[in-house]
């Protein structure tokens, strides 16, 4: 018997013969949760009760799909202790993530609530007398999201909240790591009183996310896709909706660079350094990889920042003591991480602070004199393991924060506003901030990026683009002139 239940057309239903899949708590490999398994036909019948829905759906008022969103948003909130208890079980996240989740999370679905009036078109001048031209944006159908369980919660709702709010219905594929934290922000959704079919939840086996994904993919009715997850997975979901030519707002991988100038407030670049790299032990897609510092200030910056990373207290999240670094999501990120501590230290790396870790209670690890022969200088960590690159001038700086396949998230620290300001101009991500951090989200801000970490953009207007049609109609107002 599963805890869980998947939703399709507005009921509570197990997947086919009763397949069930379990998720085990990171740190003490007890049952998390037991959820249903589905199959392909599961999966496809919750695209069939979302294309049914769409029909009615797609022709609710604004001020209707509003008043849904925003009863969404005040539900979630209402929930917050049961978020964080299942954030905690099934990622072994600590309450301070889990709580910074639901708060984002339901600051996305007013931000959604209020997009609903923003479904807009124009009125564009046409050269055939009497013609009025419009473009016009409406519902594209059936949107399928699928989320990861790294910011469970933000993740999962940013995949359907403005999809909804466009008019359009969804089917919301889960994380196998964390379906009980995915499940709570449907009963939030059913409770506010989205009608029957517009919100369906589907759950799987880690085994049969391909045949699961590809069946719904492949649906007609399905007519826009959206994946935040690991660039290996997002050129995959890709390919197969290149196959069935469905448009896919993908939302991959990182390796943001954070850049201290030999001007930077010292302070103020560790502070944010430390945040970046180690907020949700280093499992953020925009969290703080390498850091590159001008040479004139490395010593300072490294000794401060190495002295605020040991401070950062770790521990078992679910216990009553608040911690910064709780438990990573399993050991294939501890294994992950100290690989690239034993290739970095064998090229000549420094360790600075924190050491390899043998639990997935991993200490913030700190590498110095990183350089381009050695993995962690290119590949996503994904855990609190984070590298310093020293650099003699500005433009090794721009090489360095551009050396690399990803192209998400990027921070540049200086106190002369106007070069850093160039600086960050010359990066190439979708997202830089000047003395800010690189993990900085907000609902209405265009969210996506470059290169290898994908394409389309989340958030605020960026977001209609992406998830409703955009039509050319016309009305002939006066007799039109034919050649023959
Ligand atoms: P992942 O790519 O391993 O898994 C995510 C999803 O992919 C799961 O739902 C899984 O069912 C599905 N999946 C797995 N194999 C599949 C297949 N063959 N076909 C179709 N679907 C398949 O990612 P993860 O480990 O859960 O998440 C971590 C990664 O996500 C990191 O690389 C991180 O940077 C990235 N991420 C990106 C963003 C962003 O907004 N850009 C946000 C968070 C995380």
């Amino acid at each position: 018997m599963s805890d869980l239940s998947m939703l399709i057309n507005g009921l509570k239903v197990s997947a086919e013969k009763g397949a069930t899949f379990e998720r085990r708590n990171p740190l003490d490999g007890t049952v998390a949760t037991r959820a249903p398994a589905a199959s392909a036909a599961d999966a496809v019948m919750a695209v069939e009760a979302a294309a049914e829905a769409f029909r009615t759906w797609s022709e609710a008022g604004p001020g209707e799909r509003r008043a849904l969103l925003l009863k969404a948003a005040d539900r979630l909130e209402a929930k917050t202790p049961q978020f964080v208890e299942a954030v905690s079980a099934e990622t072994g996240a600590t309450g301070m993530w889990g709580g910074f989740n639901v708060m984002l999370a339901a600051s996305m679905l007013r931000e959604a609530a209020a997009l609903t009036t923003q479904v807009a078109g124009e009125v564009i001048p046409s050269d055939v007398p009497g013609s009025l031209a419009m473009g016009v944006r409406v519902p594209a159908g059936v949107v399928l999201g699928i989320a990861p369980w790294n910011a469970p919660v933000i993740l999962a709702v940013r995949a359907i909240a403005t999809p909804l709010a466009c008019g359009n219905t969804v089917v919301l594929k889960g994380s196998e790591n964390c379906p009980r934290t995915h499940q709570l922000i449907i009963e939030v959704l059913q409770e506010a009183g989205f009608p029957p079919g517009v919100v369906n939840y589907v759950t799987n086996a880690p085994a049969d996310a391909g045949a699961v994904v590809e069946a719904m993919v492949a649906h007609p009715a399905v007519r826009r896709v959206n994946f935040t997850g690991s660039t290996r997975v997002g050129r995959l979901i890709a390919m197969t909706c290149a196959k069935y030519l469905k448009p896919v707002v993908l939302e991959l991988g990182g390796k943001a660079p954070l850049v201290v100038l030999d001007d930077a407030d010292l302070d103020d670049a560790v502070n944010a350094a430390a945040f970046g790299a180690f907020a949700n032990s280093g499992q953020i897609c925009m969290s703080t990889e390498r850091i590159i510092v001008d040479l004139k200030v490395a010593d300072e910056f490294v000794r401060k920042f190495a002295d605020k990373a040991k401070g950062l207290p770790l521990g078992d999240p679910r216990k009553p003591e608040p911690v910064v670094l709780g438990s990573v999501i399993g050991m294939p990120t501890v294994q992950h991480c100290n690989a690239l501590i034993d290739d970095a230290l064998s090229k000549g790396a420094k360790l600075v602070c924190g050491a390899k870790a043998e639990t997935t209670l991993m200490p913030a690890t700190v590498l110095d004199h990183v350089n381009p022969s050695m993995r962690i200088y290119r590949e996503e960590t994904f855990g609190p393991v984070k590298c310093v690159v020293r650099v003699k001038n500005t433009e090794e700086a721009i090489a360095c924060a551009n050396d690399n396949e990803y192209g998400l998230s990027a921070a540049v620290f200086g106190r002369d506003i106007a070069r850093a300001f160039n600086v960050a101009r010359k990066i190439d991500s979708g997202i830089c901030h000047v003395n800010g951090p690189t993990v900085h989200d907000e609902a209405q801000m265009p969210f996506g990026g470059v290169k290898g970490s994908g394409m389309g953009r989340f958030g605020g207007k960026a977001g209609i683009a992406e998830f409703t049609e955009l039509r050319w109609i016309t009305v002939q107002t006066k007799p039109r002139h034919y050649p023959f």
